[in-house]
């Protein structure tokens, strides 16, 4: 099990709050002496860094999306204005657009947080299967690895045969990676004539930039005894939360202010309610203020067990552009999967039209003819509905058995507007 990173993880709430709203506060005041980009965006709004005391007062600056970080840096390369450029520099990274990230020694724990709860530390020998080749991914994972005490192998992206030659001969214990090639890396030893879990040491793995199907998950815990980990995080802003043991969400890191807000208007959304994930990262460098990731996710409020008091994301919904609003709340595509999951051999189909003025929701279920009470199933899917998406269905109609395709698209936005 892993222990707590630092003292910050376990921080009153209260004591938490105040000390971002001071920190923001503060990159808000650096930033406007510093960064052409800031000034401008604060001037352009009639706002002084005054108007900027703490976390409630970000929705008084826009959203920053990474398509319009390419658009600021091809305007004003290298890094948009969003700089101090008088900082000290350790390495620049980049990544498709392209946008350039400007990274710098400093006492930010980067990933190693998410590390720590992972299990990860001294007496550890981590594969990093990430690219060390331009892109921030390997050399900063491979940061928060050491962080914690791991001795990193920095494997990158060699091909899955020397990833198991590699895990044999130095007695590799932890992966970080892709689920993905993890599992490929498993295939292959299998194809070498390996039993991966009897002949490897290989029983922890941290995920990132990658969603982990429940179904992968369980079949490397069970099959191959691995434990497993996510890690979540942007390369414009780095990581933003990770699962602890309970892996129940993932606790936001301290280093950034997260905000879950309405895509179309940049103001939060309430409580618990689906929305997009808007990033600050705390430094006195790079002054990206709310970059907007285009992910969509929810706040989980409750205390965990494992005594960290920072909220946690749900995970990953899925993207903005694939969400549907419906009487004011997002559902996505992968919502209604988890939904459809639930019920074992049933196709859902969700269809939204319009009523009146209001939005009408509409479910058509398959159950392929493996239910026989109908009433029941109606009753127990708009239970589960509800309490996976949070808005309630209005109709649940049956399909023709074998009618919806399992793999059909599962949300459907027939509203139109006149
Ligand atoms: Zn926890």
């Amino acid at each position: 099990m892993g222990g707590y990173f630092d003292r910050l993880e376990t921080v009153s709430r209260e004591e938490r709050r105040a000390e971002q709203d001071r920190k923001i506060a503060g990159m808000v005041e650096l930033g406007y002496e510093k960064s052409s980009r800031v000034k401008r965006i604060l001037d352009e709004r009639g706002l002084t860094p005054a108007d900027v005391q703490g976390v409630d007062d970000l929705v008084k600056l826009p959203v920053i999306s990474r398509e319009r970080v390419v658009a600021l840096q091809a305007q004003q390369p290298p890094y948009g204005g969003l700089e101090d450029p008088g900082a000290p520099v350790e390495r620049i990274f980049t990544s498709p657009g392209p946008v350039y990230e400007p990274h710098l020694g400093s006492s930010d724990p980067l990933w190693a947080r998410g590390y720590k709860a992972a299990g990860f530390g001294p007496g550890d020998v981590v594969l990093n299967a990430f690219s060390y080749h331009m892109v921030a991914a390997g050399l900063t994972f491979h940061g928060g690895l050491t962080r914690v005490g791991a001795t990193v192998v920095p494997s990158g992206a060699s091909s899955a045969q020397l990833q198991v030659q590699l895990i044999r001969d130095l007695h590799v214990t932890g992966y970080t990676g892709t689920p993905s090639f993890l599992m490929a890396i498993i295939e292959k030893a299998g194809e070498l004539g390996f039993d991966f879990a009897r002949d490897f040491s290989l029983r922890r793995a941290s995920f990132v930039a990658e969603p982990l199907q429940p179904s992968l998950r369980q079949r490397f815990e069970t099959e191959f005894l691995i434990d497993t980990y996510q890690m979540y995080g942007a390369t414009e802003v780095g990581d933003v939360a990770y699962e602890c043991s309970e892996k129940q969400g993932w606790h936001l890191c301290e280093e950034v202010i997260v905000e879950i807000v309405d895509p179309a208007t940049g103001a939060p959304v309430a409580a618990g309610e689906l929305g997009e994930v808007v990033v600050t990262r705390l430094n006195p460098v790079f002054f990206l203020l709310r970059f907007g990731t285009g992910d969509l996710s929810s706040l989980v409020e409750a205390p965990c067990p494992c005594g960290r008091t920072s909220r946690r994301l749900s995970g990953i919904a899925g993207r903005v552009g694939d969400a549907v609003k419906v009487r004011g709340m997002f559902v996505a595509p992968s919502q209604v999967r988890r939904v459809a999951e639930s019920f074992p051999g049933l196709a859902v189909e969700l269809v939204v039209t319009r009523k009146g003025h209001r939005d009408f929701l509409l479910a058509r279920l398959d159950p392929r003819g493996g239910e026989k009470d109908l009433k029941g199933l109606k009753a127990r899917f708009e239970k589960v509905f509800q309490e996976t998406c949070t808005v309630r269905v209005d109709e649940v109609e049956f399909a023709l058995p074998g009618s919806l395709a399992p793999d059909a698209k599962p949300l459907r936005d027939e509203r139109e507007w006149k």
